[in-house]
């Protein structure tokens, strides 16, 4: 499918819960969130039906984030219903790696392709001081569970400040040289002040080649993150929303000042 500006979009990016198990300095407030009630959030039969219906227009490109999307129950068992649609080339998740050692060879076993893993920092107590409640050696132990089931290219997603030559960047990066692991740096961005920058060795936050549309944990199509669009499956049907989203995505990005990263999916 191509949107008005003829950009093709084949790539959806799905946030299956809102809940997590860290509370990054930079994604969420340290008490927490207010979450969504259970019977807001996104069925598997909803997600599924999406992804045909994208699959139908073009997609054959999914990533499952979040949220923190391990802690979802039975997310092998989505990751199983979504690589079994046919047209799905490249099916992804971005994860913290907390309970990847736990998931990752059963995830392979369902048709997950390969993860990204987001690690800022090398140092375990800044490490737990970014996420305030998480221990690096978990992460760490996931990312090698995940070469050794080859969910590959793993990926680790770094948050940067303003460059790739930051101290606890640079130790990432010597790691990642070291593992065979691909480093995307991805500047500390703010939605609300529609402060967003592109992704150093990934492709998003560059709007002329933007080919995503994005399925929020509470069921909305979103045709941009840095915009406040969105579209209900459940108010508009899901061919409708898709319909809408595709029509209404924005040449570029400009503010969010009604979503954060853990609800739509960064
Ligand atoms: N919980 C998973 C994780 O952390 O990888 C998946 C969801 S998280 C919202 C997806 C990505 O968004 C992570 O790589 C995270 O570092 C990034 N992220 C979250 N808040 C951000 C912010 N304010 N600026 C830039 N990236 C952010
Ligand atoms: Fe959780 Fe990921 Fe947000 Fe960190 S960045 S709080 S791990 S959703």
């Amino acid at each position: 499918m191509y949107d008005k500006f003829n950009r093709r979009i084949n790539y959806l990016r799905i946030s299956v819960t809102d809940r997590c198990n860290l509370r990054c300095t930079y994604c969420m407030p340290e008490c927490g969130i207010k979450l969504l009630d259970h019977n807001l959030i996104i069925s598997y039969e909803e997600i599924v039906e999406v992804v045909k219906a994208s699959v139908a227009m073009g997609v054959d490109k999914v990533r499952i984030t979040g949220g923190e999307p391990l802690v979802r129950k039975g997310i092998v068992d989505l990751v199983r219903m979504i690589a079994g649609i046919p047209g799905i080339n490249d099916l992804g998740m971005t994860t913290n790696g907390i309970l990847l050692k736990k998931y990752a060879a059963d995830l392979k076993a369902a048709g997950l392709t390969r993860v990204n893993v987001s690690l800022d920092t090398l140092n375990p107590e800044k490490f737990h001081e970014i996420t305030r409640l998480g221990n690096i050696d978990q992460v760490l132990e996931g990312i090698a569970e995940a070469q050794r089931v080859k969910l590959c290219p793993v990926k680790i997603n770094c948050v940067i400040q303003k460059s790739s030559q930051e101290p606890d960047a640079l130790v990432v990066a010597e790691y990642c040289k070291q593992n065979n692991l691909q480093i995307r740096y991805i500047r500390q961005m703010d939605l609300n002040l529609g402060h967003y920058s592109m992704v150093e060795g990934g492709e998003g936050g560059d709007c002329s080649i933007c080919n995503r549309l994005r399925l929020t944990s509470d069921g909305k199509i979103k045709p941009c993150l840095f915009n406040n669009l969105e579209y209900s499956i459940r108010d508009l049907g899901v061919q409708g929303a898709l319909n809408m989203a595709l029509r209404h995505k924005p040449k570029c990005g400009s503010v969010n000042t009604m979503g954060t990263f853990y609800n739509i999916g960064g």
